[in-house]
């Protein structure tokens, strides 16, 4: 269908603010001709937004039918060792108290601020429906994720202050959440509005800032840190809660992942070589300061772990993004110090619609992991 059908508007926008692409609160006007499914737009879309079928983008509605499939609620966790060993004087070093600490003070404010930025900023500019569907379920499935946070917070009776103010208090997590902020305050601003070529490229650059860098990179040095503690048989309560919310954001990323990808095939316009470069220096800045958090959260060797490894693992990780959305790689030769991480998620379950099908998704609550 081409581009002058959209003149021929099936709701009303009478009483709606100006914007190139309908909010799906328009007006409903008696009458109007249905609309086709080719006129479903990712962003900019001039067609009913509450139209959810006929499907157009059937990888969005799988992935909300995948999700709701891996539901799961934190309570449901015991967390009776880890509270036996965190309250157990000799169960911890003070270096392992530290790495731990900050790895839930990472976590606990990050997934609020997806979630403020999901609802926020995102939702109202991604025009269709069957991605909006599966952004309802992402915004609960981060309400999830913070009330992990606090789960294992009050279990464990930490600080609920000193966890919650690490953003604002210790530099090197602050520095990652100051980082994206002004990414989703741009695309929060009552008065940005896509349809131009430069807002539309603005939004594409913020939300590859926000899926593939800070839910793609960032939360990665604080996965292996807490799956290194279950692996280890320590603390394997909260480990366990996070292997659950890891396989939740690897298909919150996936989906951003698809959803950037199809931006870019309906707009080719916006991935301009100015915008890649722009891109490449953003994913390298943030790889810097995933490390500064690797060193930081572990200023000595522990667990197996030092911050030396990480950036090979960082460098890996930055690199797999770069291919995911179609950049050239960063980092030539990183490779995977961590290759369990992988039999976990990385690239068995990262899978996304532009690689290939996803075929392995789990069909109830509960987790199904091979252990290496
Ligand atoms: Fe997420």
């Amino acid at each position: 269908m081409s581009a002058n059908n959209f003149a021929e508007q099936t709701v009303s926008t009478r009483g709606t603010t100006p914007h190139n692409g309908l909010t799906g609160l328009e007006e409903l006007e008696m009458g109007a001709r249905r609309i086709h499914v080719d006129e479903k737009r990712i962003i900019n879309c001039r067609a009913d937004l509450n139209q959810l079928f006929p499907l157009k983008y059937d990888w969005a509605w799988q992935k909300y039918l995948n999700a709701c499939a891996n539901h799961w609620m934190p309570q449901e966790i015991n967390m009776a060792a880890d509270i036996a060993l965190w309250k157990d004087p000799n169960g911890l070093s003070a270096d392992e108290r530290l790495v731990f600490m900050r790895a839930i003070g990472f976590f606990s404010t990050a997934d609020s601020l997806v979630a403020n930025n999901l609802v926020l900023a995102v939702y109202r500019h991604i025009t269709n429906p069957e991605c909006r569907q599966y952004l309802l379920r992402q915004a609960f499935e981060e309400a999830l994720h913070t009330h992990s946070y606090t789960h294992i917070i009050q279990s464990l009776g930490l600080d609920e202050g000193e966890v919650f103010n690490m953003y604002r208090e210790v530099p090197s997590i602050h520095d990652k959440a100051a980082w994206s902020l002004p990414f989703t305050q741009g695309l929060a601003d009552p008065s940005f509005k896509t349809g131009t070529p430069e807002t539309d490229q603005r939004l594409l650059r913020d939300l590859i800032a926000f899926y593939v860098i800070f839910e793609g990179i960032f939360f990665y040095v604080g996965f292996v840190q807490m799956l290194t503690f279950g692996r280890l048989n320590k603390m394997t309560g909260s480990s366990e809660q996070i292997q659950y919310i890891m396989r939740d954001e690897s298909m919150h990323l996936n989906f951003g992942i698809d959803l950037i990808n199809q931006i870019k095939i309906e707009n080719p316009h916006l991935w301009t070589p100015a915008l890649q470069e722009e891109l490449r220096h953003m994913i390298d800045e943030a790889t810097q300061l995933e490390h500064r958090y690797a060193e930081e959260t572990m200023p000595r060797g522990i667990l197996g772990l030092n911050a030396a490894i990480f950036k090979d693992y960082i460098q890996f990780i930055a690199n797999r993004r770069c291919i995911q959305i179609g950049l050239k790689e960063l980092y030539s030769g990183a490779t995977n110090p961590f290759p369990w991480m992988s039999e976990i998620m990385d690239l068995k379950k990262e899978k996304n619609f532009f690689e290939t099908r996803v075929t392995e998704y789990q069909t109830g609550g509960t987790l199904n992991w091979d252990e290496d």
